[in-house]
């Protein structure tokens, strides 16, 4: 197939009805955002909604607005909203603390039901994070352990002795995704739990938790879900099991009647439970409009049109691949494949600054990907041939070899 001309690319954008959902966000001119899957672009309607929150409800109704505005019960309705993006139940998903500490309560939570507590199964190089929890959940219990294996042979290693898997879905660095329903059944048979990590899934792909089995999932509000720098995170866990697992963090605001204030702690039987303490409003509504921005998209046209978006940049980039030494680190075929790409480059980090200084941001995974995470929400394909063609100029000048490219950041 002859790669993609420019007046191509237009033609897509053209022909394309999800173009003016991009409407939707506030981008500043002259920048190429590639990384809302590391922080969601701010959507117009969001610095309004936090005025009215702030100076309307906080600033005029006060402590009357937890009922009057029912901020009270914004952790289960942003839920609500989050629940449709994964195939979940209404009831079954919540936005509460950050994923981190909603992998601490899970993992815990669900490590008590197994009855040989056995060792927790994980990815020996996903998010560090994932696996720092669960090895702090293993040290808290007697006789447990983590085992980590390479996340393609993962599935091999489910054995007797497996109380649980914690897996990304979608892989941080290569968008490697992996099959959620196979991995549940290879999982149910030996008796083990699945925990998902859908940090780079929710909003991104398509997802499918009760048709998948799904049992326990945790994800994150400031990346495809555009809840602004920090925003709370999420977790799901199926209607039947909820009952059975317990929160290692009992806060009031899980308890079946936090405003009894009774000295014995009984667990909400809903989902509720896993509140830990009270939600931050603020934070709240700002994800609570990014979510609004999904408000009547046709969430299968969207998530294909991520998928022909990585497709086309993968095809733009294969000069690059033959002239500049970039080589693919994401899964050719898009059935395995999340919403961002990455390419490996032995100079990555300074290509990257280079990118950024040019207006194009997306960003650098240590030891050597350049990766773009493409949001279908707003990202035209016209963005990524420009992209390209920026990164082109880059190569083709060697401007990345100035010193300042070469400076560590503290963040990348
Ligand atoms: C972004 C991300 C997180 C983030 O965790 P925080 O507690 O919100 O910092 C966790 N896991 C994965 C896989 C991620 O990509």
């Amino acid at each position: 197939m002859a790669t993609p001309t420019y007046q191509d690319v237009l033609d897509l954008d053209a022909g394309d009805p999800l173009a003016p959902l991009r409407e939707r966000f506030s981008l500043p001119e002259g920048v190429i955002y590639l990384d809302g899957n590391s922080l969601g672009a701010l959507p117009g309607a969001t610095p309004r909604h936090l005025a009215e929150v702030v100076e309307a409800q906080w600033g005029r109704d006060l402590i009357r607005s937890w009922n009057a505005h029912d901020w009270i019960g914004l952790p289960r309705r942003i839920g609500e909203r989050i629940a449709k993006l994964i195939g979940a139940g209404p009831d079954e998903v919540i936005a509460c603390d950050s994923t981190s500490v909603n992998l601490f309560k899970l993992l815990q939570g669900a490590l008590a039901l197994s009855p040989s507590h056995g060792t927790i199964l994980t990815e020996d190089s996903g998010f560090p994070t994932d696996r720092y929890m669960a090895q702090s959940v293993a040290n808290l219990a007697s006789g447990t352990s983590v085992k980590a294996a390479p996340r393609d042979a993962i599935i091999d290693h489910i054995d007797d002795d497996t109380a649980l898997v914690l897996l990304t879905h979608v892989d941080y660095r290569s968008g490697h995704k992996i099959d959620m329903a196979a991995m549940n059944k290879a999982a149910h048979d030996k008796g083990a739990l699945v925990l998902w990590d859908l940090s780079h899934s929710t909003g991104a792909v398509a997802l499918d938790l009760a048709g998948s089995g799904a049992n326990l999932a945790v994800g994150c509000g400031y990346k495809y879900l555009n809840g602004g720098p920090g925003a709370p995170a999420f977790l799901y866990v199926r209607s039947g099991l909820q009952e059975r697992l317990e929160t290692p963090l009992p806060g009031w605001m899980g308890h079946a009647e936090p405003f009894a204030f009774s000295q014995g702690y009984a667990p909400s039987p809903s989902i509720d439970r896993f509140l830990c303490g009270t939600p931050p409003i603020l934070a709240m509504a700002a994800l609570e409009s990014g979510l609004a921005q999904f408000d009547g998209v046709d969430l299968a046209a969207l998530f294909a049109k991520g998928q022909a978006i990585c497709g086309l940049y993968i095809e733009l980039m294969q000069d690059l691949c033959e002239r500049h030494g970039f080589t693919l680190a994401s899964p050719a075929d898009a059935r395995h494949r999340g919403s961002h790409v990455s390419f490996a480059h032995p100079h990555a980090h300074a290509v990257c600054q280079a990118l950024i200084e040019r207006g194009v941001i997306g960003d650098f995974r240590t030891p050597d990907i350049l990766r773009m995470g493409f949001t279908p929400l707003y990202t035209r394909f016209a963005d990524v041939w420009e992209a390209v063609r920026i990164l082109r100029e880059v190569m083709d000048s060697s401007a990345w070899q100035d010193d300042r490219f070469t400076r560590p950041r503290r963040v990348t």
